[in-house]
Order: C-alpha cells, then sequence, then structure tokens
C-alpha cells in the first residue's frame, strides 16, 4: 500500500491549488456566472475526469477527487466548487459514456471547457430519495422522444446549456423503464424556472424544471432505451466516491484557520491552544478530517480498479465526509467564539453549505441502506 502520490499528481494538485486562489469569487449570495466558469476551466476543474481527446483531463476517480479537493483546499467558493462537481461527476461522466455521436463530441469540449454548462434532472417533488417513483415520461414519436413532467431540485439548472434528463419511457416496466437523454436548455416545451431561494451554496444555483410536450430528437437518448437507470447508478457512484473531496478541501482550510487562531487568541494571558479543550478539538477535527480522507480516497482506488464494492465503499466515505464536516462546522465556531458567528466570517457561515451533504447525491439514510445492503443485509 502506497500512500504516496506521483509527481504528475503533484504537480497537478499543485496547479489547481494556486489557480484556485486566484480565481475571482461569486459575489455573496450569488451564484458565480460564466466568466467564474471560464476561468475555472482554464485551471482544468470543469474537464478533470472528461477524455482527453475531447480536452479534459483524462483523470479516474482518485486524481479527479484530489483535484477538487485542491481546488477548496486552494480558497476557491463551496458553492461554486459543488456546481462544478456537479456538472463533472453527474453528468459529464454520464455525457462521456453514454450519449451517441455526434451530441457526444459536440457536447465534450465545451464540457472540459466551462463554456458548456450541464445539470442533472432526476428528482421531482414525490420522487425524491425513491426515484423508482418519476413521474416524468418521455414517449417516442416517430423520430422524437416527448418528454412530460417536472423536475424539482435542478442545481445549474439556470445556467445550464444541456440537462442530463431522467424519464420513464416504458410506464410497466417500473425503475427498469428509466431513460437517460442529454436534452438542451433551447429545446421547445423546457421551461427553466427561476433560481430557487436555497438555504446555502449560494456559488450554485438550482431551478425547477419543467418539461411539457418537449420534442427531443431520439439521438438525444443515452445509452439505450430503459438504460437509465443503470446510467443514474453509475454516475451517483462518481458523484458520491468523488464530490465529498471539495469538503476536504473546505475542512483542510478551515482547520487551519482554527489552528492559527487559536494560536494568536489569548484569554486568561494565554493562548486558548493552551486550553485543553481547544486543542483536543482541534486534535478531533484533524482525525475526523484524515479519517474520512483515507475512506474518500480508498472508494475512489476502488472505483478506479472497477470493483465491484465501489459503490458500498462510495456511500461509507459520502457518509464520514458528510459527518466530519458538519461536527468540525461546529467545532470551528467554538474554536472561534463569537468571531465566527458573525456573516461573512467564513466560519459559522460555512455550516449553510456543509449541512445539504447529508441530503444530495443520495441522503445520508439512503447510504447506510447502501452499506448494510453492502454487508448483507
Ligand atoms: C443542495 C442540493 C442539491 C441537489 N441537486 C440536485 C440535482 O442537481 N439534481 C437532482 O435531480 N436532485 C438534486 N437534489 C435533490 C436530492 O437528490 C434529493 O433531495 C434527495 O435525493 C432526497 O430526496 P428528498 O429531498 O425528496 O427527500 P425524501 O426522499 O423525501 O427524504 C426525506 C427524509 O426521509 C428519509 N428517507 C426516505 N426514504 C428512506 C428510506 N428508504 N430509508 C431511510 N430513510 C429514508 C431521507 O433520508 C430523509 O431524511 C439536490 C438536493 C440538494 C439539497
Amino acid at each position: 500500500m502506497d500512500f504516496d502520490l506521483t509527481a504528475e499528481q503533484r504537480r497537478r494538485v499543485r496547479h489547481i491549488r494556486d489557480a484556485a486562489g486566484r480565481l475571482p469569487r461569486p459575489e455573496p449570495g450569488e451564484p458565480a456566472g460564466r466568466d467564474i466558469w471560464q476561468a475555472a476551466g482554464e485551471c482544468g476543474i470543469t474537464g478533470l475526469c472528461l477524455p482527453e481527446e475531447h480536452g479534459g483531463g483524462g483523470c479516474g476517480a482518485l486524481d479527479t477527487a484530489l483535484g477538487l479537493e485542491a481546488f477548496c483546499a486552494g480558497g476557491a467558493d463551496t458553492g461554486f466548487a459543488f456546481a462544478i462537481a456537479a456538472h463533472l461527476l453527474a453528468c459529464g461522466t454520464a455525457l462521456a459514456e453514454h450519449a451517441h455521436e455526434p451530441v457526444r463530441a459536440d457536447l465534450l469540449h465545451g464540457l472540459s471547457s466551462g463554456r458548456t454548462i450541464a445539470a442533472n434532472a432526476m428528482t421531482e417533488d414525490e420522487a425524491g430519495s425513491d426515484v423508482g417513483r418519476l413521474a416524468t415520461t418521455a414517449l417516442p414519436d416517430g423520430d422524437s422522444y416527448v418528454i412530460n413532467g417536472v423536475k424539482s431540485f435542478v442545481s445549474n439548472g439556470p445556467l445550464a446549456d444541456v440537462l442530463v434528463t431522467y424519464a420513464v419511457t416504458a410506464p410497466a416496466a417500473g425503475f427498469l423503464g428509466l431513460s437517460a437523454f442529454a436534452v438542451p436548455a433551447g429545446s421547445p416545451g423546457l421551461r427553466i424556472g427561476p433560481p430557487l431561494a436555497k438555504a446555502g451554496l449560494d456559488g450554485c444555483a438550482a431551478a425547477r424544471v419543467e418539461f411539457t410536450e418537449c420534442r427531443v430528437p431520439r439521438g438525444y437518448l443515452m445509452g439505450a432505451e430503459g438504460q437509465g437507470s443503470a446510467v443514474f447508478q453509475a454516475s451517483m457512484t462518481w458523484e458520491r466516491a468523488c464530490l465529498p473531496a471539495i469538503y476536504l478541501g473546505t475542512m483542510e482550510a478551515q482547520l487551519h484557520r482554527c489552528v492559527t487562531h487559536a494560536r494568536e487568541r489569548r484569554q486568561f494571558g494565554r493562548r486558548i491552544g493552551d486550553f485543553q479543550a481547544v486543542s483536543h478539538r482541534l486534535a478531533t477535527m484533524k482525525q475526523r478530517l484524515e479519517s474520512s480522507r483515507l475512506l474518500l480516497y480508498r472508494a475512489c482506488w476502488q472505483l478506479d480498479q472497477g470493483s465491484a464494492d465501489a459503490g458500498a465503499a462510495a456511500a461509507l466515505a459520502k457518509v464520514a465526509v458528510a459527518e466530519s464536516a458538519v461536527a468540525n462546522g461546529v467545532d470551528a465556531l467554538q474554536v472561534f467564539g463569537a468571531k465566527g458567528y458573525l456573516a461573512g466570517e467564513g466560519v459559522g457561515d460555512r455550516l449553510r453549505d456543509v449541512v445539504p451533504m447529508h441530503i444530495f447525491s443520495g441522503t445520508t439514510d439512503i447510504q447506510r441502506e447502501i452499506i448494510a445492503k453492502g454487508m448483507g443485509l
């Protein structure tokens, strides 16, 4: 077992980390605009795991995770990093693997450079964790499919150029009657709603999306008809394995700030870091970060090896990072005292960006179900 990064991995991590520090940040409370997406694209982050022949980085899961972690450790806005990760992992991996030519070739260069933005449209009002309950249909009609339905929480929706959309093509076949489509945002009958007012992750805009008699050519089908659940599961394994890496990066930056503060802040004539209550809190924060990082790297490595256990390993990693990130967020607030609770300090307000990790890409309860199934339960 080798825990060292290769020279190439170290070079890429350093490059992304340095570039993240120079990137313009979204205005407070606002999503990142196209200019920021394109600036991020220039450092390679928007195409990390997309094919090299289409301008991507050609990275596997572990290198993708290292890149996303470095992006946030270098200071990138968490909401913007989440937006990029959703574009890349829930959408880019699926489009690269399953979109048919020429749709695939048309999209991949833009996705890699950040000029084309992708969104994933699965969740509906009555189908959250239970994606077997989708009501959106895509019924064949001549050379097209006609899509009808409403998607309730589409990250990147307001900016998206293409929506990886899941819809029922064979209503009697249940989850196996699901198909995936690469739907261009300008398609007639597609309406993207105004940005949702969310409690956090401001750097990423989300919207409801309505399909009304939305006609798309058959060539926009991804994979074969009825293969939508397989396309979705594969993209979710990528997302669960790699996306939490952005929180490893934010936890690392946060821990560094906390340690610096504990060294500088004095009370009762001593540095607060000299009080065991504070130093042990920081030690626990470090232990949570390092242990969840190991689980995440291992899940990514298993995905790269093509292991059948990668899905359960990704679930384990996602739960560990989510729990560590929330607990570290609360501890960081404690270390900073009242100052940490001030808006704009980047301590208390960070919690708003961390808590939804227990919900998106499959809730923590659903991840525990996957872990339990992996144990034969
Ligand atoms: C920030 C953010 C970004 C998102 N981005 C996207 C996106 O880009 N595209 C998209 O399609 N969706 C997106 N979603 C939606 C997300 O995928 C769903 O919120 C998630 O799947 C849970 O569905 P739900 O919110 O309807 O909760 P529900 O499924 O209603 O769950 C409510 C509660 O019940 C629990 N529960 C439900 N079923 C079970 C079970 N079988 N066993 C145990 N507990 C259970 C859940 O764990 C949860 O605690 C996003 C959500 C968030 C918060």
